[in-house]
């Protein structure tokens, strides 16, 4: 089931795959087969791969380029991406664990985002400010950050390379890319695609390893901004790390979205929706709609068809065209998975479907597990509140609309959150008072890429995507010009005129 023969994941520094150091061993999680071999790049290789980014952005040969140039580069790189699309995806596929066809809807978005960057290389502006009398002129212009890390985490390998990527490249920065040592391969083919497209050397440039590789990206005195994405206990290392070098920082970190469930919901919608929302992606989404909240008078009925919506849901080998759902990540998150279940039932849950690790058969020793519902799940125990990060929907009841409100705000994350309602005003009740960056209203994990995403709360800093996630990349200077004589008198920053 694998692609070839196991492909060799080297650095790529200066437009050359180069470098060396220890090999780490790649194992598809749906089969076990070694399939990539990782250079844990060495700590020297990992500087070589900083100079190049930052010589490449101080001599301007990409941030002096106009932006009509910048845009044209990213649409020829939409449209590498689009031709080696299916290479992408079965890469993404088998390294991830993730079902092919929801790795082929990674790369469209991929090379979507990579057009929609392209539209801001194109129309991006400044502002000034004539209103402070005839001798005054305020220019507000905006300027790449400079050299920035792209750390990628394992779930969405080319699809959240591609929602910071083309974004800083659109913006004029240098990048180094870090992408997980569990996922390396579709980051180095995007690396060599950026080549193909025009992207001149030393621009792009990646680094594979653990995270001790990103840890250096993260000390680097020559780096100026981390975009990161992954968990929030990593997030809070990169923080400490990169705040020695005062570093701008992006960090997209862990959710526990909750689907909040009104009793006036399409019920099919919901039971559809919620479904999907929690085994997308293998539950393996900072996104997933892991928490049903659901209200009291629909509770039973709604309960019952996600159980059996779930039952339907076809777990298989993940470059099998019928699978909705593939293998965790590595075989500990498997049984970490596990262990939040059994948990959960431990502390008094009922676990209403599922709740197994799926071995034999078509599984072989693949890293699978049932989609799993669990019932009565209080707000303390650890599978309402902690990312579970596979296909298991905690089920909690609620019976009047506040008390739904709290208990989806009732954890410490803010990354997204679902309603569903066909009363808009209980809708937008809902998500003016839920505290996360992103909510769904009657529909779950749908966004295109003008939506920025990113967290309150310890769900990170900073958004991604859509212009938001643009500005990301950008500084903005005040300019500030006197014409005529200087006058006797100035305006002190902050005051009126
Ligand atoms: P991590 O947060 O540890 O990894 C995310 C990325 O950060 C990887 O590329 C990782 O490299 C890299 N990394 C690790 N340490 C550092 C560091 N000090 N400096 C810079 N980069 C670093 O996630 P895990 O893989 O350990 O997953 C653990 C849990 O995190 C999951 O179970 C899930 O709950 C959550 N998670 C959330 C994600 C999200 O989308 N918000 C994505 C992935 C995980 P490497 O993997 O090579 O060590």
């Amino acid at each position: 089931m694998t692609t070839t023969e196991p492909r060799l994941i080297r650095p790529f520094i200066d437009g050359t795959e180069t470098g060396s150091g220890e090999l780490i061993e790649r194992r598809a999680p749906g089969t076990d087969a070694v399939v990539s071999h990782i250079v844990s790049t060495d700590p020297a290789d990992v500087e070589r791969a900083i100079r190049a980014a930052r010589t490449s952005f101080d001599d301007g040969r990409w941030a002096d380029t106009t932006g009509f140039h910048r845009s044209a580069v990213l649409h020829r790189l939409a449209d590498l991406i689009d031709r080696d699309a299916e290479l992408l995806a079965r890469l993404d596929a088998e390294e991830a664990g993730k079902p092919i066809r929801i790795a082929r809807g990674d790369v469209a978005g991929a090379a979507s985002l990579c057009r929609y960057a392209a539209a801001l290389a194109l129309t991006q502006h400044g502002d000034s400010y004539t209103n402070n009398g005839p001798d005054f002129t305020g220019l507000l212009i905006k300027q790449p950050v400079g050299v920035v890390s792209l750390v990628i985490p394992w779930n969405f390998p080319a699809l959240i390379l591609c929602q910071k990527l083309p974004f800083a490249l659109a913006a004029g920065c240098s990048a180094v890319i870090k992408p997980s040592e569990f996922t390396s391969a579709s980051a180095l083919h995007i690396a060599n695609l950026c080549s193909e497209a025009g992207v001149p050397d030393g621009i792009v440039n990646l680094v594979t390893g653990a995270g001790d590789v990103g840890q250096l990206l993260n000390e680097s005195p020559w780096i100026d901004m981390v975009s990161f994405t992954g968990s929030t206990a990593t997030g809070k290392k990169v923080m400490q790390a990169a705040a020695g070098t005062m570093k701008k920082l992006s960090l997209e970190l862990g959710g526990k979205a909750g689907s909040l469930v009104f009793d006036d919901a399409n019920l099919e919608d919901a039971i559809a929706g919620v479904t999907f929302g929690v085994t997308f992606n293998n539950g393996e989404c900072c996104v997933s709609q892991a928490r049903l909240i659901v209200q009291d008078g629909i509770a039973d009925e709604l309960i019952a068809g996600v159980s059996e919506r779930m039952r339907q849901v076809r777990i298989g080998q993940p470059l099998d065209e019928t699978s909705d759902v593939g293998a965790m990540i590595h075989a500990q998150h498997r049984d970490k998975v596990i262990e939040f279940v059994n948990g959960a039932s431990e502390a008094g849950a009922e676990v209403a479907l599922g709740g197994n690790v799926l071995r034999g058969g078509d599984y072989g020793s693949g890293q699978f597990v049932e989609a799993t519902v669990i019932d009565g799940v209080r707000p303390e125990f650890d599978a309402f509140s902690q990312e579970i990060f596979g296909p298991v929907l905690t089920v909690t009841r609620f019976s009047d609309d506040d008390e739904g409100i709290d208990l989806t705000n009732r954890v410490s994350y803010g990354l997204s959150n679902s309603v569903w309602s066909k009363n808009v005003d209980r809708v937008l009740t809902a998500a003016k008072e839920i505290r996360s960056g992103t909510v769904y209203a009657n529909t779950a994990i749908d966004g295109p890429p003008q939506m920025p995403i990113g967290g309150f709360k310890a769900s990170g800093i900073g958004r991604e995507m859509g212009e938001a996630g643009f500005e990301e990349y950008l500084e903005t200077k005040s300019i500030n010009i006197r014409t005529g004589r200087r006058a006797d008198s100035f305006i002190i920053p902050g005051s009126a005129a």
